[in-house]
């Protein structure tokens, strides 16, 4: 299953302690945005861009790069038992969300929705793919998205269309881990290190996502233990870096 990283360690799991992480040390070539005219970022769920990128999004839109989201799905199936809200009403609470987290980032125009059923975008794969294309045809676009082996199969399952978007317009792929640092261990034989390249956050790119991360309520509260994303997961997506596979 390409999904079983998340299977095996679910995200309630304490998963690999960021401490570990911070001592492994990485020590990986830095990633530039020189050359980078449009940032399109192609995201499963509204969160996901803030999480994995949101400090790279903060930096490229103040030095006047365009950046346009894209959102595959609405979000809508996050299992929340102490919650009331629909599906819909769910829907909507993300998406306030996500438009309030991307104006702290300077980005400000809400993201384009593609309403693919959150939890099954690989049943859309094809369909999605041809519908990126149009989004991703600009010259000297840079279409970043979530890792094709990030262990969630919507993260996956929207890497692998974005993929085959940009071999067709030519537009270049950055891929970006979410859940991979909850489930993998430094030196990880699945994850391709050799592409990995760091992404230093300067301070106030840095506040700003965290900032915008906080906008994430619905995703970040709950009963201790069963939030979405908890603590222990959050921990890795808040650092002074950020990770993306070239
Ligand atoms: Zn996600």
């Amino acid at each position: 299953m390409v999904n079983a990283p998340l299977d095996e360690t679910p995200p309630t799991a304490p998963g690999t302690a960021e401490a570990d992480w911070q001592q492994w040390g990485m020590n990986l070539p830095a990633f530039s945005l020189d050359g980078c005219r449009r940032i399109v970022v192609v995201t499963p769920h509204p969160d996901d861009e803030i999480l994995g990128i949101g400090g790279l999004l903060s930096t490229g839109a103040s030095s006047g790069i365009a950046v346009d989201v894209v959102s595959v799905t609405d979000g809508e199936a996050a299992r929340m038992p102490w919650r009331n809200e629909s599906p819909t009403e769910l829907a909507a609470v993300r998406r306030a969300e996500v438009a309030r987290a991307l104006v702290t980032v300077g980005v400000g125009i809400p993201p384009v929705r593609l309403r693919r059923p959150d939890g099954r975008v690989a049943d859309f794969e094809r369909e999605l793919a041809r519908e990126l294309v149009p989004h991703l045809s600009t010259p000297d676009t840079w279409c970043f998205t979530t890792w094709r082996h990030d262990g969630h199969p919507d993260h996956e399952a929207t890497s692998r269309a974005c993929a085959s978007a940009c071999e067709e317009t030519g537009a270049r792929l950055v891929e970006f881990p979410v859940w991979m640092w909850h489930w993998a261990t430094p030196g990880h034989p699945r994850v391709p290190w050799d592409r990995a390249r760091t992404f230093p956050l300067g301070t106030l790119h840095l506040h700003a996502k965290r900032e915008a991360v906080a906008c994430f309520a619905s995703q970040l509260s709950g009963p201790p233990g069963e939030e979405i994303v908890p603590p222990h997961v959050l921990a890795h997506l808040v650092r002074n870096t950020e990770t993306v596979f070239v």
